[in-house]
């Protein structure tokens, strides 16, 4: 069971980012690394996570948040330049119940391969939608934002 993030048990992501493990590095500034994932999904399956060691999104600051944000579009655009792929999703888990794995925040770039199936063929999505209830929707969105 992997433990959160604290200062006498680093994650596997701040081993990383102290060089104490190798990983095959793609983009590195002073606020954000990236590198390829070591059970790729699919073909140029790349990680890119704060320096800052936060478990999850939400307990991210504003200023490594704006650093991440600043770079995925660019990150986005050099892996499907790198493997023709354009398709491609986005997958930030956080939680173990949400399949977090890993408690220092990344987001997943998982390309889609067109015409690919099984092994290496990205992320498979279930999405169990229905239609909103307007009523209890306006009560939740009042709420949200009363958070905010
Ligand atoms: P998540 O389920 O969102 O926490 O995903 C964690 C991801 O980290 C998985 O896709 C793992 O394959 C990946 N991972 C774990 N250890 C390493 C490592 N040493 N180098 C690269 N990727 C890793």
């Amino acid at each position: 069971m992997p433990t959160p993030a604290s200062p006498t048990s680093p994650t596997i992501f701040t081993r990383i980012i102290r060089g104490e493990i190798p990983c095959h590095q793609v983009y590195r500034d002073e606020q954000v690394l990236a590198f390829l994932d070591i059970n790729p999904i699919a073909p140029g399956h790349t990680l890119v996570i704060p320096i800052e060691p936060a478990a999850t999104m939400d307990a991210l600051s504003d200023e490594s948040a704006a650093a991440l944000g600043r770079v995925l579009p660019r990150i986005c655009r050099a892996v499907c330049a790198a493997t023709g792929c354009a398709d491609y999703n986005l997958l930030q888990n956080n939680g173990a119940a949400a399949h977090q794995a890993v408690f220092h925040v990344h987001v997943h770039i998982i390309p889609k391969p067109a015409h690919a199936h099984g092994h290496g063929s990205g992320l498979g999505i279930d999405w169990p939608a229905r239609a909103i209830d307007h009523a209890a929707a306006a009560e939740l969105a009042r709420r949200i934002a009363t958070h905010l």
